[in-house]
C-alpha cells in the first residue's frame, strides 16, 4: 500500500532539538512545514543535555525558555572545573539576558519544541520512518519517502527537504553529502542520574583519560557521566564511572556515595566527529545529520539550536523572499562552519584524551572562546517575527 500527502514546502526529517526546532520557526514565518519522525513523541534519547549560553539564549528569543524552567528545570548558576591540582568555580554572570544555563531532560526538551512546532502550524507525524528522498530528472530533491508503522508506503512532495534525523542521517546518505571535515578522535561516555546528589552547578572534571562531570537536571536527578577512551569506558555501567570519577580530581566519589544512585546507566561507545556539507539542490541538513563533534565539549545541542535558525532564516530567504536557493542555504553553511570549525577540532583533541593535565586548562579556554563568537553572532540576529499561527 502507498498513500501520498499533500506537499509542503518544507518537510523536516527528525523531531528533536535540530529537526523540531527548525519546524518551530519555519512555521512561525508561515511556512507550510511537514515535521516526521520515526519515533514517538516524548521518549529518551542517548544524551546528556547540559546546554550551554548559545542554547539558552536560542530558547530565550523563541519565547519557549519558560517553559523549561516551568517543567522544573533547575537554573544552574555556577560551573565548576577541575584539574590536577586546580579548581576553578566561576559563577555566571548575566550576558545577552542569559542569567543562568538548564539542563532539561530530552524528554522535556524535545517535546516542548515539537509542541511549539505544532502550535505554530507545522504538521507534526511519528511512526513514519523516512525510506529515501524523490528527485526530479536533475537530481533536485523533490520530497520524500518513507515508512508508516502499518507497513504503508508514504510519500511526501516538498520544495526542500531537511535532515536532522541525527548521526546516522537517512537524509544525509540518501542525498549522499560528503564529509567535508572528520575528526580523529573517538571517546566513549557512561551516564546515569543520582538522586539527591550535593551539587551547585555543572561540574567538569579532567585527568589524562579520565574525565567526570555533574549536570543537575529535572525531578532533583543530576546526571553524572565519564568520558574516558573506549578501551577504558568498554561496555560502561557502574564500575568504569566510579572508577574514573575516584580518578578525577574533587570529592565526587564521596558525594556519590551520599546520594541515591541510578537503577541503570547508558553508554555511548563513540565515533569520530564530522562536518558534512549542508546543502544541496532541494535538501539541507541540520543538527547531527551534518555536524557531530563528541559530547565531552556539551555543545551539540546548543549548535543544534543555534544552526536551525540560521538554517530557517536561509529557507525563508528562499521561499518567502525569493533569494536565490543557493547563495541561501550556502551562506548558511558558511555561517555554520565559520562558528564550528575552531569549536570542532579543539573538541576532537579533548575527545582524544591524550592531553596532559597541563595542557587541558588550554584547551578548554579554546572551546570557551569558539563559544564566545557563537553567542555574539547569535545575539546579533534581527528578532523573529510574532507567531503568525495560534491553535484553537
Ligand atoms: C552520550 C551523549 C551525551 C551528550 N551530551 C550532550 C550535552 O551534555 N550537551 C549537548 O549540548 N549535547 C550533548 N550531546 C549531543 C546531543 O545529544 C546531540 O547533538 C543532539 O541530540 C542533536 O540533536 P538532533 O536533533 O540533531 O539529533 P537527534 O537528537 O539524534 O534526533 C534525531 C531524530 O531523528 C529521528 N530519525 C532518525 N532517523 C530517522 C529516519 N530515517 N526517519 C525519521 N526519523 C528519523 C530519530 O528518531 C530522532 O528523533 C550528547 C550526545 C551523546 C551521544
Amino acid at each position: 500500500m502507498s498513500r501520498i500527502e499533500p506537499s509542503y514546502e518544507v518537510v523536516v526529517v527528525g523531531a528533536r532539538a535540530a529537526g523540531a526546532a527548525t519546524a518551530y520557526l519555519l512555521a512561525r514565518h508561515g511556512l507550510r512545514v511537514l515535521l516526521v519522525d520515526r519515533g514517538r513523541y516524548g521518549t529518551d534519547t542517548l544524551s546528556t543535555h547540559a546546554l550551554m549560553r548559545g542554547g539558552v539564549l536560542q530558547l530565550t528569543r523563541w519565547g519557549l525558555l519558560d517553559e523549561i524552567i516551568a517543567a522544573g528545570t533547575p537554573a544552574v548558576r555556577r560551573t565548576t572545573f577541575r584539574y590536577a591540582d586546580d579548581l576553578v568555580p566561576i559563577t555566571l554572570k548575566e550576558s545577552h539576558g542569559v542569567e543562568a544555563l538548564y539542563a532539561p531532560r530530552r524528554t522535556i526538551l524535545d517535546p516542548i519544541l515539537v509542541d511549539a512546532a505544532a502550535a505554530a502550524g507545522a504538521d507534526v507525524r511519528f511512526g513514519i520512518a523516512l525510506t529515501g528522498v524523490a528527485r526530479d530528472r536533475h537530481g533536485t530533491v523533490t520530497g520524500i519517502t518513507g515508512r508508516a508503522r502499518d507497513g504503508e508506503t508514504v510519500r511526501v512532495a516538498a520544495r526542500i527537504v531537511v535532515g536532522a534525523d541525527g548521526i546516522r542521517s537517512t537524509v544525509a546518505e540518501a542525498v549522499d553529502a560528503p564529509y567535508e571535515r572528520v575528526g580523529r578522535s573517538v571517546a566513549a561516555v557512561t551516564y546515569g542520574y543520582w538522586t539527591g546528589l550535593e551539587t551547585d552547578g555543572y561540574e567538569w572534571n579532567f585527568r589524562p583519560d579520565a574525565a567526570s562531570g555533574v549536570v543537575p537536571t529535572n525531578a532533583g536527578q543530576a546526571c553524572v557521566f565519564a568520558s574516558a577512551s573506549p578501551r577504558r569506558i568498554g561496555r560502561g555501567g557502574l564500575g568504569p564511572l566510579t572508577r574514573i570519577v575516584a580518578e578525577t580530581p574533587g570529592d565526587l566519589t564521596t558525594r556519590l556515595a551520599a546520594a541515591g544512585p541510578p537503577a541503570a546507566l547508558r553508554t555511548f561507545t563513540g565515533r569520530p566527529g564530522y562536518m558534512r556539507r549542508a546543502w544541496g539542490n532541494g535538501w539541507a541538513l541540520v543538527g547531527d545529520a551534518g555536524y557531530y563533534k563528541d559530547p565531552l565539549g556539551a555543545h551539540g545541542l546548543t549548535d543544534a539550536l543555534r544552526d536551525a535558525e540560521l538554517l530557517a532564516r536561509g529557507i525563508v530567504a528562499v521561499l518567502r523572499d525569493g533569494a536565490g536557493e543557493r547563495d541561501a542555504l550556502s551562506g548558511y553553511q558558511a555561517i555554520r562552519d565559520a562558528l564550528s570549525t575552531a569549536l570542532f577540532d579543539v573538541t576532537d583533541v579533548i575527545a582524544g584524551h591524550r592531553w596532559t593535565d597541563a595542557e587541558i586548562p588550554g584547551l578548554l579556554l579554546q572551546l570557551n572562546t569558539s563559544m564566545a563568537d557563537e553567542l555574539e553572532t547569535l545575539a546579533a540576529l534581527p528578532p523573529l517575527p510574532a507567531l503568525l499561527h495560534v491553535p484553537c
